[in-house]
């Protein structure tokens, strides 16, 4: 099989357009990640609304500035 240069142009540009899509998309990929997982470290406490950082696996976790132990999760119990 015989490529011209307008083929082999045309395959190169295209393929280095796939490469950066597929790299933007990667990249946007592990941005949301990184951003989930630190959401998720997250917690802010329920008596003195301190937030804080806590990579622990545990349900509940200790404040760090007032010492009360507050449930990590999602924060939708407002009221
Ligand atoms: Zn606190």
């Amino acid at each position: 099989m015989e490529l011209t240069l307008t083929e082999f142009v045309g395959l190169a540009l295209g393929g280095s357009l796939a490469l950066v899509l597929f790299t933007a998309l990667l990249s946007r990929f592990f941005h949301a990640r990184g951003q989930r997982q630190a959401l998720a470290r997250r917690v802010i406490c329920r008596l003195c609304l301190h937030a804080f950082e806590n990579s622990s696996h545990g349900s509940t976790v200790e404040c760090p500035a007032c010492r009360a132990t507050t449930h990590r999760g999602r924060r939708s119990s407002l009221g």
